[in-house]
């Protein structure tokens, strides 16, 4: 196995352990130093030899890269979490935004999903919308949502997460170009006033 494939394996392993497909280089060696030097023992620059591999696969759009913030994000991977939660639907027939809808409407065990909701609760956060139902297990129904999608650059970090009823979701998705700028407006302001809280 040449260098980029493992580098991308151990990514995906990774983001697997910590639940988010977001990470930067200091915690990817935090977690596989180890696993990195055993690959070839002779390499004694690890952490340059790890940072161009991530390069190679972002140039290949496996990850994309956030200058402002240091971090990467995993594209096009579904966690072992979102897997077994969207086993049901053929999502390989979706596009990567219908995708990524479809995953954040269904999968509720993800880190990213859990967090979401511990923080911002189960109120949809458009303009104090009150729009829900309540699940048979008692919980109001919410759905998560990456306010930048993955795919266009978002990361799985909680300046990027929002919960919105059915509707508003799909406003997000589904709406004109400009609307879904306003949605997306909104909800980085509210969120971001939530985290500074
Ligand atoms: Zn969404
Ligand atoms: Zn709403």
């Amino acid at each position: 196995m040449n260098w980029k494939d493992f580098v991308y394996q151990e990514v995906i392993d990774h983001c697997n352990n910590t639940g988010s497909k977001t990470f930067s280089l200091q915690e990817l060696l935090n977690a596989k130093l180890a696993t990195f030097q055993a690959f070839k023992p002779e390499n004694h620059h690890i952490k340059e030899k790890i940072r161009q591999q991530l390069q190679f696969l972002r140039n290949d759009n496996l990850l994309s890269f956030l200058d402002n913030s240091g971090n990467y994000t995993l594209l096009g991977v579904l966690l072992d979490d979102e897997k077994s939660e969207t086993a049901a639907i053929d999502l390989t027939r979706e596009t990567a935004e219908r995708r990524e809808y479809l995953v954040e409407t269904y999968v509720r065990k993800a880190k990213w999903a859990k967090q979401a909701v511990e923080l911002f609760g189960h109120h949809c956060l458009f303009h104090g919308c009150s729009n829900t139902f309540l699940r048979e297990d008692g919980t109001s129904y919410i759905e998560v949502h990456h306010i930048i999608p993955l795919c266009q650059g978002g990361e799985d970090r909680l300046w990027n997460l929002s919960v919105l009823c059915a509707h508003h979701h799909r406003m997000a998705h589904f709406a004109d170009i400009s609307t879904r700028m306003t949605v997306e407006k909104i909800l980085l302001n509210e969120v971001a006033t939530r985290i500074e809280r």
